[in-house]
Protein backbone atom coordinates (compact mmCIF):
# COMPACT_ATOMS: atom_id res chain seq x y z
CA UNK A 1 0.00 0.00 0.00
CA UNK A 2 1.64 3.16 -0.96
CA UNK A 3 0.74 6.24 1.27
CA UNK A 4 2.57 8.97 0.12
CA UNK A 5 1.99 12.17 1.81
CA UNK A 6 2.27 13.86 -1.56
CA UNK A 7 -0.34 12.49 -4.39
CA UNK A 8 -0.91 12.27 -7.89
CA UNK A 9 0.91 15.29 -9.71
CA UNK A 10 4.05 15.79 -6.57
CA UNK A 11 4.97 12.37 -7.61
CA UNK A 12 5.29 12.86 -10.94
CA UNK A 13 7.14 15.80 -10.26
CA UNK A 14 10.00 14.41 -8.41
CA UNK A 15 10.69 12.23 -11.36
CA UNK A 16 10.90 15.34 -13.74
CA UNK A 17 12.63 17.55 -11.52
CA UNK A 18 16.00 15.01 -11.09
CA UNK A 19 18.09 13.62 -14.05
CA UNK A 20 18.43 10.01 -12.27
CA UNK A 21 15.96 7.51 -12.73
CA UNK A 22 13.04 6.89 -9.58
CA UNK A 23 10.60 4.28 -9.64
CA UNK A 24 7.51 4.08 -7.60
CA UNK A 25 5.87 1.76 -5.45
CA UNK A 26 8.97 -0.29 -5.66
CA UNK A 27 9.71 -4.20 -4.06
CA UNK A 28 12.46 -3.83 -1.92
CA UNK A 29 13.03 -7.57 -1.39
CA UNK A 30 14.69 -7.64 -5.36
CA UNK A 31 16.95 -4.82 -3.75
CA UNK A 32 18.26 -6.51 -0.42
CA UNK A 33 20.67 -9.64 -0.69
CA UNK A 34 18.01 -11.37 1.99
CA UNK A 35 15.38 -11.13 -0.41
CA UNK A 36 12.66 -10.02 1.81
CA UNK A 37 10.62 -7.16 2.70
CA UNK A 38 7.81 -4.96 1.31
CA UNK A 39 7.73 -1.94 -1.00
CA UNK A 40 9.11 1.90 -0.89
CA UNK A 41 6.92 4.56 -1.91
CA UNK A 42 10.09 5.15 -4.28
CA UNK A 43 13.40 4.43 -5.48
CA UNK A 44 15.90 6.97 -6.75
CA UNK A 45 18.97 6.55 -8.21
CA UNK A 46 20.40 9.69 -8.52
CA UNK A 47 23.16 10.82 -11.62
CA UNK A 48 24.71 13.45 -9.65
CA UNK A 49 25.47 15.82 -6.57
CA UNK A 50 22.72 18.38 -7.58
CA UNK A 51 20.38 15.12 -7.96
CA UNK A 52 20.71 14.28 -4.62
CA UNK A 53 20.42 17.75 -3.26
CA UNK A 54 17.11 18.63 -5.08
CA UNK A 55 15.59 14.91 -3.45
CA UNK A 56 16.98 15.87 0.02
CA UNK A 57 15.10 19.17 -0.38
CA UNK A 58 11.92 17.42 -1.71
CA UNK A 59 11.97 14.97 0.99
CA UNK A 60 12.46 18.18 3.23
CA UNK A 61 9.70 20.22 2.22
CA UNK A 62 6.85 17.23 2.83
CA UNK A 63 8.62 15.52 5.48
CA UNK A 64 9.23 12.28 3.95
CA UNK A 65 11.96 10.56 5.16
CA UNK A 66 14.02 9.07 3.51
CA UNK A 67 16.96 6.17 3.40
CA UNK A 68 19.89 5.73 1.69
CA UNK A 69 20.57 1.79 0.34
CA UNK A 70 24.07 0.46 -0.91
CA UNK A 71 23.46 -2.88 -1.99
CA UNK A 72 21.43 -4.03 0.56
CA UNK A 73 23.76 -6.49 2.10
CA UNK A 74 23.21 -5.44 5.57
CA UNK A 75 19.89 -4.48 5.91
CA UNK A 76 16.46 -5.87 6.67
CA UNK A 77 13.33 -4.20 5.19
CA UNK A 78 10.32 -5.43 7.42
CA UNK A 79 7.58 -6.50 5.32
CA UNK A 80 5.09 -3.19 5.53
CA UNK A 81 7.75 -1.64 3.31
CA UNK A 82 9.24 2.11 3.33
CA UNK A 83 6.72 5.06 3.64
CA UNK A 84 9.47 7.17 2.09
CA UNK A 85 12.26 8.10 -0.99
CA UNK A 86 15.07 5.18 -0.64
CA UNK A 87 18.27 6.48 -2.57
CA UNK A 88 20.62 4.09 -4.08
CA UNK A 89 24.11 5.70 -5.67
CA UNK A 90 24.39 2.49 -7.27
CA UNK A 91 23.70 4.22 -10.87
CA UNK A 92 25.48 7.15 -10.62
CA UNK A 93 28.71 6.95 -8.45
CA UNK A 94 30.84 4.46 -9.82
CA UNK A 95 33.80 6.36 -10.65
CA UNK A 96 37.38 4.74 -9.19
CA UNK A 97 40.61 6.53 -9.87
CA UNK A 98 44.50 6.72 -8.79
CA UNK A 99 44.94 10.30 -7.79
CA UNK A 100 49.03 10.17 -6.68
CA UNK A 101 51.47 7.45 -6.57
CA UNK A 102 54.10 7.88 -4.11
CA UNK A 103 57.01 5.51 -2.88
CA UNK A 104 54.80 5.19 0.61
CA UNK A 105 51.55 5.67 -0.45
CA UNK A 106 49.28 5.66 -3.64
CA UNK A 107 45.57 7.63 -3.19
CA UNK A 108 42.74 6.21 -4.64
CA UNK A 109 39.51 8.11 -5.45
CA UNK A 110 36.38 5.41 -5.34
CA UNK A 111 32.41 6.96 -5.49
CA UNK A 112 30.17 5.41 -3.09
CA UNK A 113 28.30 3.41 -5.62
CA UNK A 114 31.65 1.49 -6.60
CA UNK A 115 30.71 -2.37 -5.68
CA UNK A 116 34.31 -3.53 -3.27
CA UNK A 117 34.58 -6.19 -5.74
CA UNK A 118 34.93 -3.82 -8.41
CA UNK A 119 37.22 -1.77 -6.62
CA UNK A 120 39.36 -5.19 -5.92
CA UNK A 121 39.50 -5.85 -9.26
CA UNK A 122 40.98 -2.09 -10.32
CA UNK A 123 43.26 -2.27 -7.90
CA UNK A 124 44.75 -5.38 -8.04
CA UNK A 125 45.13 -4.64 -11.96
CA UNK A 126 47.24 -1.63 -10.87
CA UNK A 127 49.30 -3.49 -8.53
CA UNK A 128 47.97 -2.44 -5.26
CA UNK A 129 47.81 -4.21 -1.88
CA UNK A 130 45.50 -3.62 1.04
CA UNK A 131 41.82 -4.00 -0.11
CA UNK A 132 42.36 -8.24 -0.59
CA UNK A 133 40.62 -8.94 2.55
CA UNK A 134 38.31 -7.11 1.75
CA UNK A 135 36.99 -10.04 -0.97
CA UNK A 136 33.95 -11.47 -0.45
CA UNK A 137 31.81 -8.74 1.24
CA UNK A 138 29.15 -8.03 -1.34
CA UNK A 139 28.50 -4.23 -0.36
CA UNK A 140 29.35 -0.83 -2.31
CA UNK A 141 31.83 1.48 -0.89
CA UNK A 142 29.37 3.92 0.86
CA UNK A 143 27.88 0.81 2.71
CA UNK A 144 31.09 -0.46 3.75
CA UNK A 145 32.44 2.76 5.10
CA UNK A 146 29.05 3.55 6.37
CA UNK A 147 29.20 -0.08 8.24
CA UNK A 148 32.81 -0.11 8.75
CA UNK A 149 32.71 -3.45 7.07
CA UNK A 150 35.80 -5.74 8.04
CA UNK A 151 37.04 -9.03 7.22
CA UNK A 152 40.20 -11.59 8.87
CA UNK A 153 41.26 -8.37 10.81
CA UNK A 154 41.13 -5.45 8.84
CA UNK A 155 38.58 -3.10 8.53
CA UNK A 156 37.14 -0.20 6.05
CA UNK A 157 38.87 2.37 8.90
CA UNK A 158 42.27 0.74 8.41
CA UNK A 159 42.73 2.06 4.25
CA UNK A 160 40.73 5.23 4.53
CA UNK A 161 42.05 8.67 4.19
CA UNK A 162 38.81 10.83 3.78
CA UNK A 163 35.58 10.78 3.15
CA UNK A 164 33.36 13.34 1.27
CA UNK A 165 29.50 13.08 2.70
CA UNK A 166 26.41 15.71 1.80
CA UNK A 167 24.48 16.35 4.91
CA UNK A 168 20.89 16.26 5.23
CA UNK A 169 20.47 19.73 4.59
CA UNK A 170 22.59 19.77 1.21
CA UNK A 171 26.23 20.87 2.39
CA UNK A 172 29.30 19.15 1.11
CA UNK A 173 31.80 18.26 3.92
CA UNK A 174 34.70 16.20 3.71
CA UNK A 175 36.20 14.14 6.81
CA UNK A 176 39.67 13.52 7.00
CA UNK A 177 40.71 10.27 8.82
CA UNK A 178 41.52 11.83 12.29
CA UNK A 179 38.36 13.11 12.24
CA UNK A 180 36.06 10.06 11.35
CA UNK A 181 34.95 8.30 14.51
CA UNK A 182 34.89 4.93 13.40
CA UNK A 183 33.92 1.79 15.44
CA UNK A 184 33.26 -2.11 15.49
CA UNK A 185 30.69 -2.38 12.78
CA UNK A 186 29.74 1.78 13.50
CA UNK A 187 30.84 5.04 11.78
CA UNK A 188 28.98 8.38 13.31
CA UNK A 189 27.60 10.43 11.22
CA UNK A 190 25.41 13.27 11.42
CA UNK A 191 22.01 11.89 10.98
CA UNK A 192 20.89 12.07 7.24
CA UNK A 193 24.17 12.07 5.94
CA UNK A 194 25.32 10.14 2.27
CA UNK A 195 28.61 9.12 1.72
CA UNK A 196 29.25 10.31 -1.71
CA UNK A 197 33.24 9.46 -2.29
CA UNK A 198 36.40 8.37 -0.21
CA UNK A 199 40.07 8.66 -0.98
CA UNK A 200 42.04 5.08 -0.07
CA UNK A 201 45.08 4.55 0.68
CA UNK A 202 47.35 1.40 -0.52
CA UNK A 203 50.20 0.66 -1.51
CA UNK A 204 52.28 -1.24 -4.59
CA UNK A 205 52.99 -4.60 -4.27
CA UNK A 206 53.49 -7.58 -7.12
CA UNK A 207 50.67 -8.85 -9.31
CA UNK A 208 51.04 -12.42 -7.85
CA UNK A 209 51.09 -11.67 -4.27
CA UNK A 210 47.97 -9.46 -3.99
CA UNK A 211 46.41 -12.40 -6.35
CA UNK A 212 47.84 -15.21 -3.76
CA UNK A 213 46.47 -12.91 -1.17
CA UNK A 214 42.89 -12.86 -2.50
CA UNK A 215 42.76 -16.28 -3.39
CA UNK A 216 43.42 -17.29 0.16
CA UNK A 217 41.10 -14.77 1.57
CA UNK A 218 38.36 -16.48 -0.90
CA UNK A 219 39.02 -19.76 0.43
CA UNK A 220 38.85 -18.70 4.11
CA UNK A 221 35.05 -16.82 3.15
CA UNK A 222 34.21 -19.91 1.48
CA UNK A 223 34.89 -22.32 4.20
CA UNK A 224 33.17 -20.44 6.70
CA UNK A 225 30.42 -18.97 5.07
CA UNK A 226 27.21 -19.30 3.38
CA UNK A 227 28.17 -16.83 0.59
CA UNK A 228 25.97 -18.41 -2.45
CA UNK A 229 22.39 -18.05 -0.46
CA UNK A 230 20.55 -15.55 0.08
CA UNK A 231 21.49 -13.66 3.55
CA UNK A 232 22.35 -10.46 4.90
CA UNK A 233 26.12 -11.20 6.05
CA UNK A 234 26.73 -11.68 9.96
CA UNK A 235 23.17 -10.76 11.68
CA UNK A 236 24.33 -9.67 15.15
CA UNK A 237 27.32 -8.09 16.13
CA UNK A 238 29.92 -10.27 17.99
CA UNK A 239 30.02 -9.48 21.52
CA UNK A 240 33.12 -9.19 23.77
CA UNK A 241 34.45 -12.82 24.24
CA UNK A 242 32.58 -15.50 22.40
CA UNK A 243 31.58 -14.61 19.02
CA UNK A 244 28.03 -15.04 17.96
CA UNK A 245 28.34 -17.45 15.58
CA UNK A 246 29.92 -19.57 18.03
CA UNK A 247 27.39 -18.73 20.69
CA UNK A 248 24.68 -19.77 17.91
CA UNK A 249 26.58 -22.86 17.20
CA UNK A 250 27.00 -23.96 20.82
CA UNK A 251 22.86 -23.52 21.53
CA UNK A 252 22.51 -26.21 19.10
CA UNK A 253 20.56 -23.75 16.62
CA UNK A 254 22.24 -24.34 13.80
CA UNK A 255 19.25 -25.28 11.07
CA UNK A 256 16.75 -24.22 13.12
CA UNK A 257 13.78 -22.55 11.07
CA UNK A 258 10.78 -20.09 11.41
CA UNK A 259 9.04 -19.89 8.39
CA UNK A 260 11.27 -19.60 5.44
CA UNK A 261 14.49 -18.42 7.60
CA UNK A 262 16.64 -20.54 8.78
CA UNK A 263 19.96 -20.35 10.90
CA UNK A 264 23.07 -21.37 8.43
CA UNK A 265 24.49 -24.70 8.98
CA UNK A 266 27.66 -23.39 8.16
CA UNK A 267 27.85 -20.45 10.16
CA UNK A 268 25.51 -19.69 13.01
CA UNK A 269 25.86 -16.00 13.06
CA UNK A 270 23.96 -16.33 9.33
CA UNK A 271 20.05 -16.39 8.40
CA UNK A 272 19.45 -17.81 5.26
CA UNK A 273 16.00 -17.14 3.51
CA UNK A 274 15.11 -20.40 2.02
CA UNK A 275 13.23 -19.17 -0.90
CA UNK A 276 10.07 -17.63 0.44
CA UNK A 277 10.83 -16.16 3.69
CA UNK A 278 8.96 -13.06 5.38
CA UNK A 279 11.00 -10.27 6.93
CA UNK A 280 8.75 -11.10 10.13
CA UNK A 281 10.19 -15.19 10.02
CA UNK A 282 13.75 -13.61 9.70
CA UNK A 283 13.07 -11.19 13.02
CA UNK A 284 11.03 -13.72 14.65
CA UNK A 285 14.21 -16.02 13.95
CA UNK A 286 16.41 -13.07 15.46
CA UNK A 287 14.11 -12.69 18.84
CA UNK A 288 14.27 -16.34 19.55
CA UNK A 289 18.30 -16.59 19.17
CA UNK A 290 18.76 -13.19 21.22
CA UNK A 291 16.04 -13.63 23.85
CA UNK A 292 17.68 -17.55 24.18
CA UNK A 293 21.15 -16.83 24.09
CA UNK A 294 20.42 -14.29 27.18
CA UNK A 295 18.67 -16.68 29.47
CA UNK A 296 21.06 -19.49 28.89
CA UNK A 297 24.14 -17.37 28.60
CA UNK A 298 23.35 -14.17 30.31
CA UNK A 299 25.13 -12.42 26.57
CA UNK A 300 23.08 -9.49 25.33
CA UNK A 301 23.31 -9.43 21.53
CA UNK A 302 22.61 -6.71 19.41
CA UNK A 303 21.84 -6.53 15.32
CA UNK A 304 24.60 -6.08 13.07
CA UNK A 305 22.45 -5.44 10.18
CA UNK A 306 20.43 -2.21 10.06
CA UNK A 307 16.37 -2.83 10.30
CA UNK A 308 14.48 -0.34 8.57
CA UNK A 309 10.55 0.19 7.61
CA UNK A 310 7.11 -0.66 8.80
CA UNK A 311 5.95 -3.76 10.68
C1 LIG B 1 27.41 -13.14 2.03
C2 LIG B 1 27.74 -11.91 2.83
C3 LIG B 1 28.98 -11.78 3.43
C4 LIG B 1 29.31 -10.65 4.18
N1 LIG B 1 30.53 -10.57 4.77
C5 LIG B 1 30.85 -9.48 5.48
C6 LIG B 1 32.14 -9.38 6.11
O1 LIG B 1 32.99 -10.24 6.00
N2 LIG B 1 32.40 -8.25 6.82
C7 LIG B 1 31.49 -7.24 6.95
O2 LIG B 1 31.80 -6.25 7.61
N3 LIG B 1 30.26 -7.32 6.37
C8 LIG B 1 29.93 -8.40 5.65
N4 LIG B 1 28.69 -8.49 5.06
C9 LIG B 1 27.71 -7.41 5.30
C10 LIG B 1 27.69 -6.31 4.23
O3 LIG B 1 28.06 -6.86 2.96
C11 LIG B 1 28.61 -5.15 4.57
O4 LIG B 1 28.21 -4.52 5.76
C12 LIG B 1 28.61 -4.11 3.44
O5 LIG B 1 29.62 -3.20 3.68
C13 LIG B 1 27.28 -3.36 3.30
O6 LIG B 1 27.33 -2.62 2.10
P1 LIG B 1 26.01 -2.31 1.27
O7 LIG B 1 26.42 -1.44 0.13
O8 LIG B 1 25.30 -3.54 0.91
O9 LIG B 1 25.19 -1.46 2.33
P2 LIG B 1 23.65 -1.63 2.71
O10 LIG B 1 23.43 -2.97 3.28
O11 LIG B 1 22.80 -1.22 1.57
O12 LIG B 1 23.54 -0.53 3.86
C14 LIG B 1 24.12 -0.77 5.13
C15 LIG B 1 24.05 0.56 5.92
O13 LIG B 1 24.91 1.50 5.30
C16 LIG B 1 24.19 2.68 4.97
N5 LIG B 1 24.74 3.22 3.72
C17 LIG B 1 24.92 2.55 2.54
N6 LIG B 1 25.46 3.37 1.63
C18 LIG B 1 25.60 4.58 2.22
C19 LIG B 1 26.09 5.85 1.79
N7 LIG B 1 26.54 6.05 0.55
N8 LIG B 1 26.06 6.88 2.68
C20 LIG B 1 25.62 6.70 3.95
N9 LIG B 1 25.15 5.53 4.41
C21 LIG B 1 25.14 4.48 3.56
C22 LIG B 1 22.74 2.24 4.81
O14 LIG B 1 21.86 3.33 5.02
C23 LIG B 1 22.64 1.18 5.90
O15 LIG B 1 22.40 1.79 7.14
C24 LIG B 1 28.36 -9.61 4.31
C25 LIG B 1 27.10 -9.72 3.69
C26 LIG B 1 26.80 -10.87 2.96
C27 LIG B 1 25.44 -10.96 2.29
Amino acid sequence: MVCWQMKGDTKGKLKSLIKGKISLDVPMAKYTSLGVGGRADALAFPKDEEDIRVILQFAKERTLPYFILGRGTNVIIRDGGFRGIVISLYHGFRRVKIISRGDEEVLVYSEAGVNLKHLIRFTREKGLTGLEAFIGIPGTLGGALAMNAGAFGPEMKDVVKSVTVMEEMGAMVVKQRKELRFSYRNLVLPKGSIILRAILGVREAKQEEIVAKVKSFQRLRVQSQPWNMQTAGSIFKNPEGTPAGQLIDELGFKGHRIGGARISEKHGNFIVNEGDATAADVLSLMAFVRDTVYEKRGIRLTPEVHIIGEG
